[in-house]
Formats: structure tokens, sequence, C-alpha cells
């Protein structure tokens, strides 16, 4: 029995050798006995065969497997007809949300923000599927501003939200902040913080300047001293997470959600230094 509870998120591999990679990552990872794993939708529907090949890949091996959907660019007719699939194979566990256009894709589509689509999945399908929803500790990018955002996402989780998995962090007492915020807006579900494991700093800076997730100047600075050096990048990455989530789990969070980018080696190492056990 694990002291917390795991999950791992995926995206959906493009060619032949990605599948095998992602095949040994997941059998490593799950020896870590995840409560879930999940695959990422590209928005407008560009990854949904292999969002869905994959889930159904991961359900037969015994995984509880959540795929993502967002709904921007989509219509309601191809969003129903991808939750009937999903429902057909049996998988009940799905994160909804509103995506990112593709910059120069054109039509926002039939809902436009992931409220609505929880709502849609809601009226839809009942209570088939078990619901998580996007927090963002440090506010979503194209907020008007923090109370703005909150109240969006009061909204979003009270359209029928079973649980939450939050934008990745380094800064813990955003992350408590943001909880307290939400339990004074009546958000009473599960807010499970996400994990961006350290491994290379250019991508790092680069993803964090996209989604909006501050990398403290400390840890950029550092980071970016080690040059070319992978291995001294790995271990102060590996000592700075790590220290986060054990901050996190001292705070009694009720799960750790880790953006593996289909590799194990880091993952894997946070959580048994967090004291994880293996199957
Ligand atoms: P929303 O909750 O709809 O919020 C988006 C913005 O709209 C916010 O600024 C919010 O304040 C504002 N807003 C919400 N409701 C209203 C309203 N009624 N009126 C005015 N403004 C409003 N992207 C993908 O494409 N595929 C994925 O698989 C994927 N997986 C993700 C998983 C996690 C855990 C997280 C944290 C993000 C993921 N993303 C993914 C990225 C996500 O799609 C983007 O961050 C996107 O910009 C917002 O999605 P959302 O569901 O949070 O949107």
């Amino acid at each position: 029995m694990n002291p917390i509870e795991l999950s791992f998120e995926f995206f959906p591999p493009k060619t032949q050798e990605g599948i095998e990679k992602l095949r040994v990552t997941r059998a490593q990872l799950a020896r870590l006995n995840p409560k879930f794993v999940s695959v990422t939708f590209g928005a407008g529907g560009s990854t949904q065969q292999g969002t869905l090949d994959t889930v159904v890949e991961m359900a037969r091996e015994g995984l509880l497997a959540a795929p993502h959907l967002s709904c921007i660019g989509s219509s309601k007719d191809s969003l129903r007809a991808i939750l009937n699939e999903y429902r057909t194979q049996g998988i009940r566990h799905i994160v909804a949300l509103r995506g990112d256009l593709p910059s120069g894709m054109g039509e926002v589509g039939e809902l436009r923000y992931a409220s609505e689509l929880v709502s849609f999945i809601r009226t839809e399908f009942g209570d088939w599927f078990w619901i998580e929803v996007a927090g963002y500790p440090e506010y979503h990018p194209q907020a008007r501003s923090p109370s703005d955002d909150m109240a969006n996402f009061a909204r979003k989780v009270k359209a029928g939200a079973n649980s939450v998995i939050t934008q990745y962090f380094f800064n813990a007492d955003a992350y408590f902040r943001f909880v307290d915020d939400a339990r004074k807006l009546g958000v009473d579900v599960p807010i499970v913080p996400g994990i961006m494991p350290i491994t290379n700093f250019s991508q790092l800076m680069r993803f964090s300047e996209m989604c909006g997730a501050e990398v403290p100047r400390w840890v950029a600075r550092r980071l970016e001293g080690f040059g070319d050096d992978r291995d001294a990048i790995r271990a102060f990455g590996l000592d700075v997470v790590t220290g986060l989530c054990q901050r996190l789990i001292d705070a009694g969070v009720p799960g750790l959600h880790f953006y593996t980018l289909n590799g194990a080696a880091a993952t894997r190492a946070i959580c048994e230094r967090l004291g994880a056990a293996t199957a």
C-alpha cells in the first residue's frame, strides 16, 4: 500500500517506436500501483484515435485508464460520438478540458469552456463517468484576474466534476492558497497537485512559458548553470521535485499526478525516494 495515491499522465505516441517505448514506460510505472493513468488529447481531435487506442490498450492491461477530452474546436456530435465509444469500451474515468486551439486553427466549436463540457457530459451520460477537471494554482494564463479565474474554476467543478488535477507548479504556497480559496468558494472535491519532474532545462522553460507555471529564479539559474551536464540537471531536478512532493505529502494532499512525458525514470526516482511501494 502506497502512503500516497499516484496517477501518471502520458501522451498518445505517434510512431511505432513511441508505442513500444510507452509500453516499457508504463510497465515500469505500473509497478508503483497507480490509482489511474491518463492519456492526453489534442484539441480539435488531432489525437482522437491515438488517445482511444492507448487508453484501450492500458485498460486491457488492467490499469484504470482515463482519456483526456477537450471540447474546443469540436461539435457536440463529435464529442458525443467519442464519449459513446468510451462508454462502449467500458471506460468510466475522464479528464474534461477546454483545450487550446493550435494557432491558425479556426473554429472554437459548440462548447467554449470546460464547464460547458462537464455539463454536457452530465446531461448526456449521467453519472457514467468520473470527471476530473484542471485547476491552476498560479492561475490560467488567459484569466482576466485571479478572482475571475477562481470563480470560473468553482463554476466548472460545480457543473459536475468529481476531482481536480492541477497544472504543475514549483511553489507549494501557490497550491495551498489555491486550495484554501477553492474551499471558500464551496469546492469540496479532492484537488490533486500535478507534478512535473525536471529533466531538461530548455524544455521546462518552454512548457512553463506556455502554460503559465513559474520556475523559481533560483531553480532556473541553477539548471542553466549546469549547461549540457544532463546528469547534474537530473540530480538537482530530483532533489527539487522530491522536496516539493514531500512538502505536499506532509500537508496531506489527496494524491500526486505526474506529468511523465512518456518516460519512467524521473517519475520512478521521485516516487521511490518518497517511499512509494512497488509491486
Ligand atoms: P477552462 O476551465 O474552460 O478555462 C479556460 C479559461 O477560460 C480560463 O482563463 C478561465 O478563467 C476562463 N473561463 C472559464 N469559464 C469562463 C466563462 N464562463 N467566461 C469567461 N471565461 C471563462 N490540453 C489539451 O489540449 N489536451 C489535454 O489532454 C490536456 N490535458 C491537461 C491536463 C491537465 C491536468 C491540465 C492542468 C491541463 C491540460 N491541458 C490539456 C491544457 C488545457 O487544455 C489548457 O490549459 C486550456 O487553456 C484550458 O483548459 P481548461 O479545461 O482548464 O479550461
